[in-house]
């Protein structure tokens, strides 16, 4: 499994290969860009089926927290780090806490927060070993998923504003991949704007709660790709716009909060090619990030709120240079934050965490 030579090695600063003999962790933290400030990424947990699963995902996550702390006009580079094991049978206090002697060995170079199979619960073990931590309620936000959310909602009204000359939800169908931290919230979002709703999630609970709260329709998880929507917002897992789901797609605009949506990059210039507007993941996303920027003794909800709300300009703007650069958003949100990166320009204010 070389690094250097790997196929996501773009450039990474550096990646740490983190052991814990006791507690059996097994942890990789990949520091993408430190150019706009130190690092920061959440910590995913995760049952990969092996190593080079997992340093393919910490690669790309971590380049990915680059592009969209650039894009967010974040005083933050890229980084992201994996916790190889099953989120449900292996988390421990020791683990945890040896995960946070790991972050902070680095001094500050990585700030560590939440992702996919990591609670705010388990960030705040990890403090307890570093102070280089961020989303956890001491710091002021607490679970930043809320706010990532609304930075979606924000961004279908964006990219409903690009596709249709209106950003109004009333009557819209949106398709709703994955009811956890973020899912659920969008779709309360998107309820209370008027819009209709078709959900599906593996977890049956999540789905009945949806549908109850929310009127929404149900369809099994492996037909959410069918359905005749709107608006397809993937919620849940990366990769899911790939050969086999791209020709079922139905909606004119994909705008969910997944990261690596696209399998490959060139399912980007398909979506393009039929016409169909995607809201790149890592700008449509940034919401919870941007949250937690604003975290520290002053934290103000209304003015990190605002802040997310930015998204929606941000995501105007890159439908626009795609359109007039003939070029998908994907790339001209790459084109864009690579852009940034190197005049290297920010009006935020300095980091709260590091
Ligand atoms: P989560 O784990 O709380 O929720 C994911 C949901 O997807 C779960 O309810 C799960 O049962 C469901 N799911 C899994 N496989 C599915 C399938 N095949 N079909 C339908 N549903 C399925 O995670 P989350 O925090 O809500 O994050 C969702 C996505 O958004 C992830 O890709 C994450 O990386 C990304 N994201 C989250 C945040 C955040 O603030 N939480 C920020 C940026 C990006």
């Amino acid at each position: 499994m070389p690094l250097f030579g790997h196929r996501d090695f773009d450039a990474h600063e550096q990646v740490v290969f983190c052991h814990d003999a006791t507690s059996g962790l097994k942890a990789i933290i990949a520091i993408h860009d430190t150019t706009r400030g130190p690092s920061l990424g959440g910590c995913r947990m995760w049952p990969y089926a092996s190593e080079d699963e997992a340093l393919t995902d910490a690669l790309r996550l971590a380049r990915g927290m680059t592009y969209k702390s650039a894009l967010a006009d974040l005083p933050y580079g890229g980084g992201k780090s994996v916790i190889i094991g099953d989120s449900h049978t292996m988390k421990s206090e020791a683990l945890f806490l040896a995960m946070g002697r790991f972050v902070d060995s680095l001094s500050g170079r990585y700030v560590i927060a939440e992702d996919v199979g990591i609670s705010v619960d388990d960030v705040e073990v990890m403090a307890r070993a570093t102070r280089h931590v961020a989303g956890t309620r001491a710091a002021g936000g607490g679970d930043p998923s809320p706010a990532t959310a609304y930075g979606v909602f924000m961004g279908i009204r964006a990219a409903l504003a690009h596709a249709a000359n209106s950003d109004s939800l009333k009557g819209v169908h949106v398709a709703v991949q994955g009811l956890g931290h973020v899912g659920y919230h969008l779709c309360r979002y998107l309820a209370e704007a008027g819009a209709q709703l078709t959900v599906s999630d593996i977890d049956a609970d999540a789905v009945a709660r949806a549908s109850r709260e929310f009127s929404a329709q149900t369809v099994a998880p492996e037909a959410i790709y069918d359905v005749a929507a709107d608006v397809f917002a993937p919620c849940a897992l990366g990769a899911v716009i790939n050969d086999q789901t791209i020709g079922r797609l139905k909606a004119r605009v994909i705008a969910g909060s997944a990261n690596n949506q696209l399998a490959e990059p060139r399912h980007g210039v398909e979506l393009a090619r039929r016409k169909i507007l995607y809201a790149p993941d890592y700008v449509i996303n940034a919401g919870g990030v941007v949250y937690i920027s604003h975290e520290g003794p002053s934290f103000d909800e209304t003015q990190a709120l605002a802040h997310v709300a930015r998204i929606h300009d941000t995501l105007g703007e890159i439908f626009t240079r795609a359109e007039q650069q003939g070029i998908p958003t994907s790339e001209a949100a790459d084109r864009l934050a690579q852009d940034r990166l190197r005049g290297h320009t920010t009006t935020a204010k300095s980091p709260a965490a590091a």
